[in-house]
């Protein structure tokens, strides 16, 4: 798994690494500055839990595994 963060959306909220600071490394400013985080095994959770109490939505997880889509009938 990895997550992506849109870095030039990011507004220093750091929700995220209240949620996970193993995972969201901020800056001085509190700006999400890393573009691309491998997710170590185990914190798979934290990683969703803290893209999803971003409030600006700049982070996307990407599952490691084929992508199941789960729209088809
Ligand atoms: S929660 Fe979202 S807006 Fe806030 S620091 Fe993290 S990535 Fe940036």
């Amino acid at each position: 798994m990895k997550i992506l963060v849109d870095v030039r959306k990011c507004v220093g909220q750091a929700r995220c690494a209240e949620i996970s600071p193993e995972l969201f490394k901020l800056d001085d400013n509190g700006f999400n500055v890393t573009a691309v985080i491998q997710v170590p095994p185990g914190l798979e959770e934290q990683a969703r839990e803290g893209a999803n109490a971003c409030p600006e939505r700049v982070i996307t997880i990407v599952e490691d595994e084929t992508m199941k889509d789960s729209t088809q009938a």
